[in-house]
């Protein structure tokens, strides 16, 4: 422990994001970049407590508690406190093969267990963790490792996302032929397709794919395991396989209307947008919303996206619905330290409507009835009713509409944003996988092996739609437990 009394001399302190109204203008990171020396004192505000829960990835009620890739962060800050910049990266590395992603998205479960947290704002572990790898990347610490001896074998891993590209470097480190297939013509999967640019630069994902494939590992793009590439080929030609394939199947809202133009899932509109600020083609390729009123149906994470994405298109208002009430401001008395703080939080997307709109443009405790399209079947309203929750006859929570409470908005571009069903089946058909109850790959965490012999599954596709750090736990996890089937023993954490 650095300084001693840091948590008592220096509040939580991280930068300011650009400005919205500024931000919105393009696609740019709106984070900033902390100084060397504010960085140090916030790292000193780390107590080096007796038993630190930060790192330590626990599920409390369902959520998970401290960091699940178990990133040493006392030790980090520790060193960082010290000037010591390129141990701390090294120490960094041992848990977390990319932490300028985790460093950029992650929710920062860390910051939510930590033990300063429970009367004082927490370390700013996140932003600690991000300036570490960005300074490594300045400095050019990071450098292509290939291994010193290869094994012969040869893994396919299939999809290319956090949980393949984790998978894939761990496995090439163990000496295996890393062969990646993705689908999509570039690697990265949601990190590329689904993360919007200005909370993950895509140049980013690129710099570490290059990195991966200098170390030795195979990349074929457009390549869709199932459809233009055999499964037959796929066990011929490999000793054992990774499902990373995610969990991309979205839920749908089958109301009245539906079938409207005008009414898309939130993933067309994201992929085609960032697709389309790639190629810096603004060509009609996407779907815009510019001089739109604009309805996101669901309140998380993929929904923020595309807030702050119809934003940028400059749409003309935006409202974001929420079946769930507004969680409170502090923490419940059911829901205490520890665990993950289920309270309110404005993220960038919100930030960014109040400022241009002059409020949250959440609306909580509502549903959509129905849409209503004009006589070109272009959606031009949508009927909404504010709905509560009641317990059923079996003591489940179950919403019900508040009689009444009926209310037509305009609209002209709906996005449904409500979650994730599960991953896409006929790959696992065709490999003969078997599925748990909500259609997952079944494979218990910790093991990662499918009921067919040689193949894994981490990520997405077996724990259902999550996080990112989620999915390089997975992916660690099973190249470690491939690795063990193919060598009889395992070096990889
Ligand atoms: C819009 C959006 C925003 C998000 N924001 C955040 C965030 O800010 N922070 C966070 O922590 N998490 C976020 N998430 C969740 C996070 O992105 C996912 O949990 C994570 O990407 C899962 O990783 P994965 O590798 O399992 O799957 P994915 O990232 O979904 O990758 C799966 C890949 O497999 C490919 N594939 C599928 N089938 C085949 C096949 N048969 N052959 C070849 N390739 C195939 C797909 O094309 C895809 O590229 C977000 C999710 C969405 C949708
Ligand atoms: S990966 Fe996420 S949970 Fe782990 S230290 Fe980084 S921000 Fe915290």
């Amino acid at each position: 422990m650095g300084k001693p009394t840091g948590f008592l001399e220096y509040l939580r302190e991280l930068p300011l994001d650009r400005p919205a109204l500024e931000r919105i203008k393009n696609w740019d990171e709106f984070h900033a970049r902390t100084e060397d020396k504010k960085l140090q004192e916030q790292a000193a505000r780390c107590m080096d407590c007796g038993i630190p829960f930060c790192h330590t990835g626990m599920l409390l009620s369902g959520m998970a508690t401290g960091c699940p890739v178990n990133n040493l962060i006392p030790e980090w800050n520790d060193l960082i406190y010290c000037g010591l910049w390129q141990e701390a990266l090294e120490r960094l590395h041992r848990t977390n093969n990319f932490p300028e992603f985790t460093g950029r998205v992650c929710p920062a479960p860390c910051e939510g267990s930590c033990t300063l947290g429970i009367n004082k704002p927490p370390v700013t572990i996140k932003n600690i963790e991000c300036s570490i790898i960005d300074k490594g990347w300045d400095n050019g610490w990071v450098a292509a490792e290939p291994p010193a001896v290869r094994t012969g074998k040869k893994v396919a891993v299939v999809g290319s996302g956090p949980a393949g590209l984790c998978a894939a470097a761990q496995l090439n480190r163990a000496g295996h032929a890393v062969t990646v297939f993705e689908r999509a013509d570039r690697v990265g999967g949601l990190l590329v397709y689904g993360i919007p640019n200005m909370k993950l630069d895509k140049r980013l994902v690129q710099r570490r794919v290059d990195l991966l494939a200098e170390e030795g590992v195979t990349f074929l793009t457009s390549t869709e395991v199932g459809k233009n590439y055999s499964v037959k080929r796929l066990s011929l030609g490999f000793d054992a396989v990774v499902l990373c394939t995610g969990a991309t199947q979205p839920r749908d809202l089958p109301v009245p209307g539906r079938e409207l133009k005008g009414v898309h899932f939130a993933m067309e509109f994201l992929t085609a947008n960032t697709r389309s600020v790639l190629t810096s083609k603004r060509d009609g390729e996407f779907i815009s919303a510019q001089g739109k009123d604009v309805i996101v149906v669901g309140g998380g994470d993929t929904g923020t996206d595309c807030v702050g994405t119809a934003l940028r298109h400059g749409c003309k208002s935006v409202v974001q619905i929420e079946i769930l009430p507004r969680p409170p401001l502090e923490r419940a008395p059911d829901n205490p330290w520890p665990e993950w703080p289920k309270v309110y939080r404005l993220d960038y997307g919100q930030e960014e409507a109040a400022t241009v709109f002059g409020a949250d443009p959440r609306v909580y405790l509502t549903t959509v009835k129905q849409f209503v399209g004009d006589d070109q079947g272009q959606v031009q309203a949508v009927v909404t009713v504010q709905i509560k929750w009641e317990k059923d006859a079996q003591g489940r929570f179950v919403p019900k509409e508040v009689p009444g409470t009926e209310e037509t908005r305009p609209v002209q571009l709906v996005l449904l944003a409500m979650g994730f069903l599960g991953p896409e089946q006929s790959l696992l058909e065709q490999l003969k996988i078997e599925r748990d109850p909500r259609s997952n790959v079944k494979a218990e965490h910790g093991r990662f092996t499918t009921n067919v012999k040689g193949v894994f599954a981490a990520g997405d596709c077996r724990r259902g739609q999550s996080l990112v750090v989620w999915a390089f736990n997975e992916g660690r996890g099973a190249a470690r437990e491939c690795d063990r089937y193919l060598m009889g023993d395992t070096q990889l954490p």
